[in-house]
């Protein structure tokens, strides 16, 4: 029996605010317990919530930059449930109708696009923290999350393996962090998935029963975790058991996925319209306002990048990753052609990007300005420099040296272009490797390559590489 995996996610962001979603208690992270919660966050009677406005308008342009629908008015809705960190036995959310419906989302699984439609995304607060180490038996409870403002998105089943779902994951990532709605910190929680899987026959028409693994704050777990389960439950069934649906936890440590408890249905939340907040109304003004400040999206950016300069999807992918590095790229490419277009996108999405990672610092802060990136490569382009060259500038520009021109005037790094010069170090060495000459005429290709290298040895590397194989060629061919 051949299976096919069905997967959804649920996403949940932290809108960037400042304050928290309905009280004016700040959201920072890393605060000593319980030092960021007003009688709002802990539920002390009689206070009321007051709805926080950047956080409706983050909830706007998410919705917006997906295409979806911003419904007015949108609802809050009370979920009722107990837990120890949840003081006032319900979080606020939205229900039957949420802020944000629809829409879809382009991901990149390779070198293909494929189209990820959203079911819905709403506004709701974050619940307080328990705390089990560090109190002897007891659990301790923090309540400087409760209230923190949260998107939650919800993606429609579309997904068909872990592959595809991080890839899901890796863009609504880009995608909330460009926008700027959302700092994207996973291992602060700013950014944390529910992922729904279930398996069914391949061909058949109906879903199967899905478990949901709640709470994955890597992309790496994310994938672990929707690996392991699929063999799981593919394992279940075939030994004849029904998978039931229940929520699930990833243990990073033993990689596996174990049931945390059986899955309650919506029905027992309770869920009903909460009395202390009115309707949320978008007026077409307040929308118009959002649409007019959204920056122009990854996918756009995308389609020009690969448009003007010839990347392949995958390429443009990489330079869409942020903003910042759009916007980096776009400024070493400006005016450029094709062929240098496609050289600094080559070396952004290589040396930089590994210097990048190397030091763990972002584009921001990168050591090799976009112009003087720009200054190398156009080294490169008019020959002056080879490839191999370009490496050593490119490590003297990000220890500090200056710009590419300096450096290659500083170290003697210049090409030998000159043909006549060039020719005269072939005959030279030519001269000298008459056995090699013999081989390679006899149909050895490797002689070929030991020229080559004799040629690059004798300039001390600095032959341009593309001429001395011209030149060798036609001299082993006459
Ligand atoms: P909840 O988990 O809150 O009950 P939903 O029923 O709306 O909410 O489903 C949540 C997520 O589960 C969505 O992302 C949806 O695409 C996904 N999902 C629903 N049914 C299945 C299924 N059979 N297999 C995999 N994912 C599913
Ligand atoms: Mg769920």
């Amino acid at each position: 029996m051949k299976w096919e995996v069905v997967i959804g996610l649920e996403t949940h962001a932290q809108l960037s605010t400042v304050s928290k979603i309905f009280s004016g208690a700040p959201t920072a992270f890393g605060a000593a317990p319980n030092t960021q919660a007003c009688g709002v966050d802990i539920a002390l009677p009689g206070v009321l919530p007051v709805l926080n406005t950047g956080a409706v308008e983050r909830a706007i342009r998410f919705g917006l930059a997906v295409g979806a629908k911003i419904n007015s008015p949108s609802i809050f809705a009370r979920k009722n449930y107990f837990y120890p960190d949840l003081p006032k036995g319900y979080q606020i959310s939205q229900y039957e109708l949420p802020i944000v419906e629809g829409g879809t989302l382009t991901v990149q699984v390779g070198d293909a696009e494929r189209t990820v439609r959203l079911t819905r995304a709403h506004l709701e607060e974050d619940a307080g923290k328990s705390l089990h180490e560090d109190f002897h038996g007891q659990t301790g409870i923090d309540l400087n999350r409760a209230g923190t403002p949260l998107l939650e998105i919800v993606s429609e089943p579309d997904m068909r393996s872990a592959e595809e779902a991080v890839a899901y994951a890796k863009a609504l990532h880009t995608l909330v962090r460009w926008i700027d709605v959302c700092d994207g910190n996973m291992q602060e929680g700013s950014f944390r998935c529910d992922a729904n899987v279930s398996v069914r026959p391949q061909g058949s028409a109906t879903l199967g029963t899905r478990r949901e693994i709640k709470n994955l704050n890597s992309f790496r777990f994310l994938q672990q975790a929707i690996e392991y389960e699929v063999q799981w439950q593919i394992g279940e069934i075939e030994d004849g058991r029904a998978i039931q649906q229940a929520t699930v936890l990833f243990d990073p440590d033993s990689g596996e996925t174990r049931m945390m408890r059986t899955k309650e249905d919506a029905h027992d939340y309770r869920y009903f319209p909460d009395p202390d907040l009115l309707p949320l109304e978008v007026t077409a003004e307040r929308l118009a306002a959002v649409r007019a400040a959204m920056p122009v999206l990854p996918q756009a950016r995308r389609e020009k990048f690969a448009a003007q300069y010839g990347l392949t999807v995958y390429d443009a992918g990489l330079l869409t990753a942020s903003r910042e590095l759009a916007d980096y790229f776009d400024a070493a490419a400006v005016g450029a052609d094709a062929r240098t277009g496609k050289l600094c996108a080559n070396w952004i999405s290589g040396a930089l990007s590994a210097r990048l990672n190397e030091e763990g610092i972002d584009i921001a802060q990168s050591r090799v300005g976009a112009s003087q990136l720009r200054g190398m490569v156009d080294r490169i382009a008019d020959g002056t420099i080879s490839g191999k060259m370009a490496k050593d500038v490119f490590d003297a520009m990000w220890a500090g040296g200056g710009d590419a021109d300096q450096i290659i005037a500083a170290k003697g790094l210049k090409q030998i272009s000159d043909s006549g010069e060039l020719e005269k170090i072939v005959d030279q060495v030519l001269a000298e490797n008459a056995q090699q000459m013999a081989d390679f005429r006899a149909g050895k290709e490797k002689a070929f390559n030991s020229l080559v290298g004799q040629v690059m040895k004798v300039t001390r590397g600095k032959a341009n590489p593309q001429q001395v194989n011209d030149i060798l060629r036609r001299k082993l061919a006459g």
